[in-house]
C-alpha cells in the first residue's frame, strides 16, 4: 500500500539518559534526545494485518495533517528532532484518522464491516497509576498511533476496536463524505473538548471567552464555546484565513494578533475593551506561544477566571503567580483527547456544530509530501490527505 514514512537516525545525544526499554526498542520518551536527521518519504509499505481478535483494519479515507506532523520532520542546528514527544521510528505518521472498517477480528462485536469510524490515537495502557485513577489522558505508558506505532498517512491502518468511534450517526444524517470530514477533525476537536470541559470544568452560560490560536484546536474551542452558551467570544491569530473561520464558527470578534501586539499592552487592552472592563472568564491558549501571550492576557482576567493551555509549548516559561492570587484564577490544560470523541460526534449528528468546514485543502496521497509542505505554512486551518482518492478526482494537489 502507498504510505508516508518518517525515518531518522538513532544517535542519542551525549549525556542523554535513556532507560533500558528505550535502548532496547529504539524508542524515545523524548524524541529530541535521540532522533537525528528526520525525513519523510513516500513509498510502498506492507498491508497491516489483524494480530489480535479485538483488532480492526480501517480503510483510511481522511488523514489530517497536524502541526506536530510538520514539526516531526523539523530539526535543530545539530539535526535533532524538535518535537518533545514519545517517538518510535521509522513509522507511518498521522493521528487524525477517519475511514471505514474493512476487516475485524473475531472478538469485535460493536462494530461492523463498512462502518464509518474516527480513530482515537491515544492508546492508554489501562494499568498504570493514571489509568487506574480514571485519567487515561495522563497515562504514563500510553501508546500513540502515528508516534509510537504506525498512523494513518497510508491507505490502511490497524488498531484495537477499543480505540475506534463510530461515525454512523453523522453518516446516516449527512452522508459518508461528511462523516469522513468530521472524523478527520475529531482528534483536535476532542482535545479542545477535553481541555475546555473535562479539565477546566467549562463555564457558565453568558461567559466571555478569549481564544488564542485559530488552528483546528482553537477553532474547535470557538464552536464549542458557542454551543455551550458563551455570550461573547474573541479569537486571536496571525492569519486572516484562520480568523475568517473563527468568525464563521461564531466568534464575535477576530483580532490579528500581529496588529494588536504591535502596541505594548495591545492584547490586554483589546481584551478589557471587549469585556467591557470586566475581564475574560475563560482564556484558551492554543498557540504554543505562551511566553509572549501570558503576560498580556493575565492583565485582563476576570474574577475566578480559568486559563486552559492546549498549545505545544515552544520554550519553558517563568510564570507570574500574582494574577492568579489577585483574581483567584486557575490554570489547567491537556494533551489528551480521550472523552471528547463521543460528545463531538453527537454534536455533529444533531447539527449543533460543523467543523468539517475548517478543511481548507485536500490532497491525494501521491502528493502527500507536498501536502506536508503546504500544512507547514500554517495558513490553512486544516489540510487533509485522501489516501484512496484518485489524483484526478480532486485535481492536482489543490487548496479549496
Ligand atoms: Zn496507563
Amino acid at each position: 500500500m502507498l504510505a508516508i514514512t518518517l525515518s531518522a537516525d538513532w544517535e542519542p545525544r551525549e549525556g542523554a539518559r535513556l532507560t533500558s526499554n528505550e535502548l532496547a526498542g529504539h524508542f524515545a520518551g523524548d524524541a529530541r534526545q535521540v532522533w537525528r536527521n528526520p525525513h519523510f518519504q513516500l513509498g510502498q509499505r506492507p498491508l497491516p494485518r489483524i494480530d489480535a481478535p479485538g483488532d480492526v483494519i480501517v480503510k483510511v479515507h481522511r488523514a489530517g495533517i497536524a502541526r506536530s506532523n510538520c514539526k516531526m520532520g523539523d530539526s535543530d542546528a545539530e539535526g535533532y528532532v524538535l518535537l518533545p514527544y514519545r517517538m518510535r521510528l521509522p513509522l507511518i505518521p498521522g493521528h487524525e484518522i477517519a475511514g471505514e472498517i474493512v476487516e475485524k477480528g473475531t472478538a469485535v462485536r460493536h462494530l461492523q464491516v463498512g462502518d464509518p469510524v474516527a480513530i482515537q490515537a491515544l492508546q492508554p495502557c489501562g494499568s498504570c497509576r493514571a489509568c487506574l485513577q480514571g485519567k487515561p489522558n495522563q497515562c504514563l505508558e500510553t501508546g500513540f498511533s502515528g508516534f509510537t506505532s504506525d498512523g494513518g498517512m497510508a491507505q490502511y491502518f490497524v488498531t484495537s476496536a477499543r480505540f475506534v468511534h463510530s461515525l454512523l450517526p453523522v453518516a446516516e444524517r449527512f452522508g459518508f463524505d461528511r462523516a469522513m470530514d468530521v472524523g478527520a477533525v475529531c482528534e483536535p476537536a476532542a482535545m479542545a473538548y477535553v481541555g475546555l470541559f473535562r479539565q477546566a470544568g467549562g463555564f457558565l452560560p453568558g461567559a466571555t471567552i478569549a481564544i488564542f490560536g485559530c488552528g483546528p484546536i482553537g477553532l474547535s474551542c470557538v464552536s464549542l464555546a458557542r454551543c455551550a452558551g458563551a455570550a461573547k467570544i474573541v479569537a486571536f491569530d496571525r492569519t486572516q484565513n484562520r480568523l475568517r473561520h473563527a468568525l464563521a464558527l461564531g466568534a464575535d470578534m477576530a483580532v490579528n494578533v500581529r496588529d494588536a501586539a504591535d502596541q505594548e499592552n495591545g492584547v490586554s487592552e483589546a481584551l478589557l475593551e471587549f469585556s467591557g472592563g470586566m475581564g475574560i472568564d475563560l482564556v484558551i491558549e492554543a498557540t504554543g506561544d505562551a511566553w509572549n501571550l501570558f503576560p498580556q492576557f493575565e492583565k485582563a482576567l476576570a474574577i475566578g477566571a480559568k486559563v486552559v493551555s492546549l498549545g505545544v509549548e515552544r520554550k519553558p516559561m517563568p510564570i507570574s503567580l500574582f494574577p492568579y492570587q489577585e483574581t483567584g484564577a486557575w490554570l489547567t490544560g491537556t494533551m489528551g483527547h480521550i472523552g471528547g470523541f463521543e460528545p463531538l460526534i453527537a454534536l455533529h449528528a444533531s447539527e449543533r456544530m460543523d467543523l468539517s468546514t475548517i478543511i481548507d485543502a485536500r490532497f491525494d496521497l501521491a502528493n502527500g509530501l507536498q501536502a506536508l509542505q503546504v500544512a507547514s505554512r500554517f495558513d490553512e486551518a486544516k489540510v487533509v490527505l485522501l489516501p484512496h482518492a484518485e489524483p484526478a478526482s480532486i485535481g492536482d494537489a489543490q487548496a479549496i
